[in-house]
């Protein structure tokens, strides 16, 4: 597993690959244009110049002369950019390039760390934690109710119009996700689609420019009780990320250890308010309490929103 210090260092290795990427676009595109326009090239070591003696008359504190080369330099530029429409390119075709204008691809601004190298690190932190539980592709277009029996039973449950209302409120849960929604419990024995819509959310949320971390319960357990000394970083992000998935809670072996960071994680992110999806085939309160406490099932059946899945398990329909 990766420490933090190799996580810093991966994202600002993709910093300095972006600004690689940007100057060299920056090189082809002067190359492009001064073979068609050679006196824009002229007219860039013109500006260059006038930098030069901008910089001279300034610290001679020539005021003076110093805004005179300014007013000179801007006309220049100008020229430059009338020429360039002229000829069918854009206004600031020749400008630098950054994919991050607020720090230009540095990762600093202003003597802080900036925000596109923090997506950065959390995301390579992310990529750690998916890929020791990778979260599966599913969509909701994926999602068929045709699985579920359209009967009604004794106790007046039919599992297809359940099923369709649970589908509804996922869809609409990812639709209008932000990072203030309630948190979802989702409840049913196993194969009943639990993991494919709490996926399919995931993945809208993600595409929207959320940070979603998703860990399957066993193995986000697991990491926890190998990386000891790197808790406090997994937890972190766990902690900060938009939407937190822990799935399939119950088959997990759970130590003391493992039980007091799930009642961290699930109390630190209720205060705050941020969302959770956590899947269990634990369907009764009585079993949930037997495995992880009064303490944790209380939190966790008061800030969520619980959805019973309900049906015959359809990954053996499936084939
Ligand atoms: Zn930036």
């Amino acid at each position: 597993m990766a420490t933090n210090t190799q996580t810093v260092s991966n994202a600002n290795d993709t910093l300095a690959r972006r600004r690689q990427a940007n100057s060299s676009l920056l090189m082809r595109r002067q190359q492009e244009v001064f073979a068609k326009l050679p006196q824009i090239e002229d007219i860039g070591y013109e500006i260059t110049a006038l930098g030069a003696d901008f910089t001279m008359a300034k610290l001679a504190k020539n005021e003076e002369r110093a805004a005179k080369l300014k007013q000179q330099m801007l006309e220049l530029e100008q020229n430059k950019r009338k020429m360039l429409v002229e000829n069918g390119f854009s206004a600031d075709y020749l400008d630098p390039v950054y994919t991050c204008p607020v720090c230009k691809d540095k990762g600093f601004a202003e003597g802080k760390i900036c925000s596109c190298l923090k997506q950065e690190i959390i995301k390579q932190r992310q990529n750690m934690l998916t890929s020791l539980s990778p979260a599966p592709k599913t969509s909701f277009e994926q999602f068929s109710l045709e699985y579920y029996p359209d009967v009604t039973d004794e106790k007046g449950i039919n599992p297809r119009r359940q099923m369709q209302q649970i589908f509804s409120y996922c869809k609409k849960y990812a639709e209008s996700f932000n990072r203030s929604r309630r948190s979802i419990l989702m409840l049913g024995s196993s194969g009943l689609g639990k993991t494919h819509l709490s996926c399919a959310i995931a993945e809208e949320c993600v595409e929207k420019g959320f940070v979603v971390m998703y860990a399957s319960s066993q193995s986000m357990f697991e990491q926890f009780e190998n990386n000891r000394y790197d808790t406090q970083n997994i937890l972190s992000d766990i902690l900060d990320c938009d939407l937190f998935i822990l799935d399939d809670l119950g088959t997990e072996y759970l130590t003391a250890h493992g039980l007091s960071i799930l009642y961290n994680i699930i109390n630190t992110r209720m205060l705050n308010g941020a969302p959770c999806i956590f899947s269990t085939n634990l369907t009764s309160q009585k079993a949930l309490t037997a495995k992880y406490g009064e303490k944790i099932v209380s939190r966790l059946l008061g800030s969520c929103d619980t959805l019973f899945f309900v049906g015959e398990d359809i990954r053996f329909k499936k084939r």
